[in-house]
């Protein structure tokens, strides 16, 4: 069962209390375009793994079929229990390899690049997990976990995780020292050096007890949140290459054949010597520690603001009706999602060419309308071409009314 369609709802839900939390208590734990930015990665997220999900499920059931030792019930609850138990234990190597290993990082730093920390940051998801993270969870297929088990723990697995990306909750006594809570995964999305590489679980954090990787948050070394290589900018697509495009840099400036291909398996951040003697990266000193910031007019946040909410909709539209539609209409609305969530991207980075290209967004949706109906994203009536003219005019008086910025900027 795949319950984070019906959660949807609640996530927002549960994001508009804590802007509320934030308010009361006279703090800022979020900023327009880093949240727009963590949940624009989401939906690509999400967008992408209806295309994507048969690796996980296709190689799970294969594996199910021809490696199973034991014919487990989804009539037990017992199977249930140790299912859900079994799949923490495989994330929680998936999810340490995904910080150890380059190839895996290049996938899983997605999730770490926000220098906030609120529940929007828990929707930062990658898109690009897919490639390997089935490899993790071979084991439960081996012991024989039923495959409608195995999705909806992996379900729950990942709706557990969303509570625990607050600041607003504190050390929680006893939980602390069995689950995954706020305060222990604050330290996970720590880039201090005291908290690197610590608390690996998804909801037990019994695994880094046991296996050596966990750390308490310290009162005296205050979380600095973010990644040591900072994304800088606010593009959901370019967060999800940032890391494949340095190894593949580094790969290609190497002059050892060995080295440009082992760095992809190395320990992350590993880089061959004669690129890293030639093209040094230092580390970032944290005590001058300055958050990723694009100065951005207040009308042209909410006309950001408005577009993303379009995305939204489009994205739970997918998720919605996916079973029901053809791969040709999701490779469309996979598109059009991609494309705008990367022109948003470039308007928050108040890019000198943002206008061109937001006018270009908005003239694509002449195709995408015209298109839909032919691969079956929606039925053809007049509907889209009445909505279409609606939204278009909508944002033409939208980008009237931030006329001034845009000029300036173009200019
Ligand atoms: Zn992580
Ligand atoms: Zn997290």
């Amino acid at each position: 069962m795949d319950f984070i369609l019906y959660a949807v709802p609640f996530f927002f839900v549960l994001i508009a209390a804590e802007l509320l939390a934030d308010r009361w208590r006279g703090v800022t734990n979020y900023r327009l375009a880093d949240a727009i930015n963590s949940i624009s990665t989401g939906v690509l997220s999400t967008t992408t793994g209806l295309l994507t999900k048969g690796v996980g499920l296709l190689t799970y059931a294969f594996a199910l079929q021809h490696l199973a030792l034991f014919e487990l019930s989804a009539d037990s609850v017992w199977v249930w229990v140790l299912a859900f138990v079994l799949y923490d234990f495989c994330y929680y190597w998936l999810h340490r390899m995904g910080h150890e290993r380059n190839i895996l990082w290049a996938a899983h730093s997605v999730h770490h690049q926000s220098e906030e920390y609120n529940l929007s940051t828990a929707l930062r998801q990658t898109s690009t997990g897919f490639v390997l993270s089935w490899i993790f969870y071979l084991p439960m297929a081996v012991v024989g976990v039923p495959l409608l088990v195995f999705v909806s723990v992996a379900a729950l697995n990942l709706l557990y995780q969303f509570w625990v990306h607050t600041r607003h909750i504190p050390k929680l006594g006893w939980f602390e020292w069995f689950f995954v809570t706020p305060s222990n995964h604050r330290a996970h999305h720590a880039q201090n050096a005291l908290y690197m590489d610590r608390n690996y679980g998804g909801v037990f954090i019994i695994w880094d007890r046991l296996f050596g990787s966990f750390q308490e948050e310290d009162d005296n070394e205050p979380v600095i949140f973010g990644v040591t290589t900072p994304l800088e900018s606010w593009n959901p697509v370019w967060a999800n290459l940032q890391f494949y495009a340095q190894l593949w840099a580094d790969a290609r400036r190497t002059q050892s054949t060995w080295d440009k291909l082992r760095i992809w398996f190395m320990r992350t951040g590993w880089r061959p010597a004669d690129v890293a003697a030639k093209y040094p990266m230092n580390k970032p000193d944290l005590t001058r520690f300055r958050k990723f910031e694009v100065p951005l007019d207040r009308r042209q946040q909410i006309y950001v603001l408005l577009q993303f909410c379009v995305y939204i909709a489009l994205g739970s539209y997918l998720m919605n009706l996916e079973p029901n539609l053809p791969a040709s209409a999701l490779v469309l609305g996979w598109g059009a999602v991609a494309f705008g969530l990367f022109v948003l991207g470039v308007a928050l980075e108040n890019r000198p060419w943002a206008l061109k290209l937001e006018l270009l967004r908005l003239v694509s949706n002449v195709p995408l309308v015209w298109l839909a109906p032919m691969v079956g994203l929606w039925p053809a009536s007049a509907v889209g071409w009445v909505g279409l003219l609606s939204y278009s005019l909508l944002s033409g008086i939208g980008l009237y009314c931030c006329r001034n910025r845009f000029t300036r900027l173009a200019s």
